[in-house]
C-alpha cells in the first residue's frame, strides 16, 4: 500500500537511509561529468519501470543511481561550462531536501507564511542591492522565462489601461535579448522591435529611441509597452547601457524591464556593482538565483517596483480562491503565471541566510576572477584568440581556423573523454567557444586541462 509520510515501517526506514546515503554521497564528492544515452539505450538497460506491481524503493533507487543518474550530466561539475551551468552551494542543496520533506505550499501566505516570509526576504536582499524601493516585491517563479513573461504580461496590462486606444502592441529589446523575449512576445501575440546594441554589443538608450520612434512613425496606431534591456547577455555576459535606457523609457512613460537571469547576480559583487547602475530604474527585473546565485533548479526571482500591478495582471479569481484576497496579505501565486508553486525560493533562501551575504559576494567575485584568469591563459595560447576581455564571468573565443563542423567535433569528444563540458556557440556569425563560469569550485588548473585540448 502506499503510505502516507509518517507511517515507517522497517522497510521505509532502510530506504530513507539509502537515499540519505546516496544524496550525501552525490554532494560530497566531485560527481563524474556523465553525458546522455539514447532511448533505445536506456531501454535496453532498464526496460518498462512502471509495471502494475512496482519494483520496490530499493531496486527503483538502485536504477536510477546506475543507470538513470549515469545519463544526466552533472550541471554542477566543475568543468560544465556550457550554456550557464549550476554550482548550488552544500547549504542551498542540503536545504532542498528539507523542503521536499515538508509539504509546504508557497501559493498563499494563508498556508506558507513562514515559508512566504523567508522567500520575501531573499527577494528584498535582491531588491535593495538594485535600488529599488521599499514598496518593491515579487515572486520566485520557475525559470527566467516565466519571469520575463509574467513582468511583459503586467507590463502591458498597465500600457493596456493607460492607452486604450492603441490598436497593436510592442516590445523593444536588444537584437542580442534571450530568446525567451521573443518566446514570450509570441505567446502574447505583439510585436517585437529588436535594435542593433553599439560594437561593443551594449544596447544604448539612443538607438532605442531611434528605433522606437521610426518604429511609432511607420505603424500608426501601435505602441510600445516595455522596453527590456539585458543585464548580462547569456552569450557574452554584456550588459546593455541601463541609464540612458531607463532614461529614455521613462521619458516615454514606457515599461522598463531589466533581464538579468545570468548577470543581475553581479550585484552583490562590489567590483562591478557600477555596471549595473540604472538598474534602479527597472519598473520589474529578473534574475535566476538558479544561475549565478548558487540555488538548485528552479528558481528565478521576479521582482516588480510597483507589485500592485502585478498583482492586478496575474490575480486568479474563482469562488474557492477568493477567500485567500480578504486580508491584504502576501500571495506569491498573484505576481507571476502560476497559481500551485513549490516553496522554489527557501533554498536559496536558507544558504543566503546560513552564510551570510559577504560569502555570496566573494563567492561571486571568485568566479569573475577565474574568468580573468580563464581570459588571460587564452591570449597566451598559442592558437586561440580572446574575443573579448570579460565583463561578467563568460569567456569567449576563437580556435584558430576551425570550422563550425570542427567545433562541435571538439565539443563531442571533450565530453565523451569526460574531460569537460563545453559547447560551440556564435557571435556575428561566426562560431565561437565561451566558458560560463559561475562555479566558485572551477579552478585554474580546470581550465588548463580543457585549453590543452584546443
Ligand atoms: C537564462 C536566461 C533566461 C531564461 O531563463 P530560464 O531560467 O532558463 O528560463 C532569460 N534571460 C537571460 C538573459 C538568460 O540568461
Amino acid at each position: 500500500m502506499l503510505r502516507p509520510v509518517h507511517e515507517f515501517t522497517p522497510e521505509v526506514e532502510e530506504l530513507a537511509h539509502e537515499i540519505l546515503q546516496y544524496s550525501l554521497v552525490r554532494l560530497r564528492t566531485d560527481p563524474p561529468l556523465d553525458h546522455p544515452k539514447s532511448p533505445e539505450e536506456l531501454f535496453a538497460l532498464t526496460g518498462n519501470t512502471i509495471t502494475p506491481e512496482g519494483m520496490g524503493g530499493h531496486k527503483t533507487l538502485e536504477l536510477f543511481k546506475d543507470v538513470l543518474a549515469t545519463a544526466c550530466i552533472s550541471t554542477d561539475h566543475p568543468r560544465y561550462l556550457a550554456f550557464i551551468p549550476s554550482a548550488p552551494s552544500e547549504y542551498a542543496n542540503l536545504f532542498d531536501l528539507v523542503v521536499g520533506a515538508s509539504a509546504l505550499y508557497g501559493g498563499s501566505w494563508l498556508e506558507g507564511a513562514g515559508a512566504v516570509y523567508a522567500e520575501n526576504q531573499a527577494l528584498r536582499w535582491i531588491s535593495d542591492l538594485a535600488g529599488l524601493p521599499e514598496s518593491a516585491g515579487g515572486v520566485f517563479v520557475q525559470g527566467g522565462t516565466i519571469g520575463n513573461l509574467s513582468a511583459l504580461v503586467a507590463a502591458r496590462m498597465d500600457a493596456r489601461e493607460k492607452h486604450p486606444e492603441v490598436k497593436r502592441w510592442a516590445v523593444a529589446a536588444s537584437a542580442e535579448a534571450h530568446s525567451s523575449i521573443k518566446s514570450a512576445a509570441a505567446v502574447m501575440d505583439v510585436e517585437v522591435i529588436l535594435i542593433e546594441p553599439d560594437a561593443s554589443g551594449s544596447l544604448q538608450g539612443a538607438a532605442c529611441a531611434q528605433e522606437i520612434d521610426s518604429y511609432l512613425s511607420e505603424h500608426p496606431g501601435h505602441g510600445v509597452f516595455a522596453i527590456v534591456a539585458t543585464a548580462g547577455t547569456t552569450n557574452l555576459g554584456i550588459i546593455d547601457n541601463l541609464t540612458s535606457i531607463g532614461s529614455f523609457a521613462k521619458e516615454r512613460g514606457i515599461w522598463f524591464h531589466v533581464d538579468g537571469a545570468y548577470g543581475l547576480a553581479g550585484l552583490c559583487a562590489p567590483d562591478v556593482r557600477p555596471l549595473f547602475n540604472g538598474v534602479e530604474m527597472a519598473d520589474s527585473l529578473i534574475v535566476d538565483p538558479h544561475k549565478w546565485l548558487f540555488a538548485p533548479f528552479d528558481a528565478c526571482a521576479l521582482i516588480y517596483r510597483d507589485p500592485s500591478t502585478g498583482k492586478k495582471a496575474h490575480t486568479q479569481h474563482a469562488a474557492y480562491l477568493d477567500t485567500l484576497e480578504d486580508d491584504g496579505e502576501w500571495n506569491p501565486s498573484d505576481y507571476a503565471i502560476n497559481l500551485t508553486r513549490r516553496a522554489r525560493g527557501l533554498p536559496f533562501w536558507f544558504s543566503l541566510a546560513a552564510h551570510g551575504t559577504n560569502e555570496y559576494a566573494d563567492a561571486v567575485e571568485a568566479t569573475m576572477q577565474m574568468a580573468r584568469d580563464a581570459a588571460e591563459l587564452i591570449k597566451q595560447h598559442p592558437r586561440l584568440t580572446l574575443l573579448m576581455e570579460p565583463e561578467l564571468s563568460i569567456v569567449a573565443f576563437t580556435r584558430d581556423g576551425w570550422s563550425a563542423a570542427q567545433y562541435q567535433e571538439w565539443s563531442d569528444k571533450l565530453l565523451a573523454d569526460q574531460i569537460g563540458f563545453v559547447t560551440p556557440s556564435a557571435h556575428k556569425g561566426q562560431p565561437i567557444l565561451r566558458f560560463a563560469i559561475v562555479n566558485p569550485w572551477t579552478k585554474v588548473s580546470d581550465i588548463e586541462a580543457i585549453l590543452a585540448t584546443l
